[in-house]
């Protein structure tokens, strides 16, 4: 079968961590991009990028990767997304598609639209898979397979660059949704901040138990709790500005969470086993949606998030971070 032409010339990675990384990997094995040239912050990470070989060209600086470039993706920490766009604002060329990777859209829109020249086309977009490793070792060509990409373009975003970016996830693999940034926020809020604040909670509560207890809890973690130690092993820097960027819709999501919990203190105190007993069938049924779209493996996860096996081929669809 003959491979597609590239649906970019000259794509540009600034930051080349899990998602970064992940994305020089895929666009190369599937010829979405003629060249890819790369830049990262630290020297250390841009020598690694070199030495992995997953770029054409590796650049010292932002501006300098973005300089000529049709397709300009940023991948890094929320926080980081709008000094990175006031970095290379100058140097994007005309009809060129400025986009991202962040977790969070409407910050991001924020802070990078200002430095976004007219004539540049801006539109955000979040791939909704990953692990809890980051870096440019931690990256994968087949992490975006089967996932979803959302893609939340400003009011009056150009039609043909929205179609191009998408093309370019579906290349990677990707499922790809158009979705406005305010909405895009509230939902991700409840399925992966939230949750991601329970883990580093409970986690943190149970590093807080009196050191005999804690020697126990980790000799006995259940698969519940490893499962919690797994995301709230996620990077502490990412996670940060995904609390700042994101905060009302988290406040939102974690005001209705706190009611529920009540409710569920309540039926325990009052032994209402009727209504824990509905609640957790209710609950049932949702597992069993997201398993019956595809979007998780029924199976346990025996090793898939061993630390010494960042590579280990993963089930698909995978249930990673995002
Ligand atoms: P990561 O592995 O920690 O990589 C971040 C990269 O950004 C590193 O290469 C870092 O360079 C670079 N960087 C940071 N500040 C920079 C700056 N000012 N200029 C240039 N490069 C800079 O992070 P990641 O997991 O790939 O996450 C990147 C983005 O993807 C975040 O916005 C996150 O919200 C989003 N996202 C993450 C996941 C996930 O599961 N991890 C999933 C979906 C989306 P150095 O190594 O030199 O510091």
């Amino acid at each position: 079968m003959s491979t597609p032409p590239p649906l970019f010339n000259r794509l540009a990675l600034i930051g080349v961590g899990l998602i970064g990384s992940s994305i020089a990997r895929a666009a190369r094995a599937q010829g979405a991009a003629r060249s890819i040239v790369a830049t990262a912050r630290s020297p250390a990470t841009r020598a690694r990028v070199r030495e992995l070989n997953i770029a054409d060209e590796v650049v010292e600086t932002n501006a300098e990767a973005a300089k000529g470039a049709d397709c300009i993706i940023v991948c890094v920490p929320v926080g980081a997304c709008g000094e990175v766009a006031a970095e290379i604002g100058k140097a994007i060329k005309t009809g060129a598609v400025v986009s991202d990777v962040g977790s969070v859209k409407g910050a991001v829109l924020r802070d990078m639209a200002p430095h976004v020249p007219a004539g540049a086309h801006l539109v955000p977009a979040h791939p909704v898979a990953g692990t809890e490793h980051s870096g440019p070792d931690a990256g994968f060509a087949e992490l975006f397979e089967g996932r979803w990409c959302i893609l939340t373009p400003p009011a009056g975003a150009d039609d043909k660059a929205v179609a191009k970016l998408s093309a370019f996830w579906q290349r990677l693999g990707a499922n790809v949704e158009v979705m406005d940034a305010v909405h895009h926020d509230l939902v991700l809020a409840i399925t992966s901040h939230l949750p991601h604040l329970i883990a580093y909670n409970i986690v943190g509560t149970a590093a807080d138990l009196e050191t005999g207890t804690r020697s126990e809890v980790i000799k006995f973690s259940a698969g519940g709790f490893r499962d919690f130690t797994r995301i709230a092993a996620s990077d502490p820097t990412m996670w940060r500005d995904v609390f700042l960027a994101n905060k009302d819709a988290v406040l939102e999501m974690l005001g209705r969470f706190n009611e529920d919990v009540a409710a569920l203190t309540k039926a325990i105190r009052r032994g209402d086993g009727d209504a824990l007993f509905d609640h957790f069938t209710r609950t049932r049924a949702i597992r069993k949606g997201i398993v019956d779209i595809g979007q998780d493996s029924p199976t346990p996860d025996f090793g898939r998030s061993h630390p010494d096996l960042p590579h280990t081929p993963l089930p698909k669809p995978y249930a990673g971070e995002d």
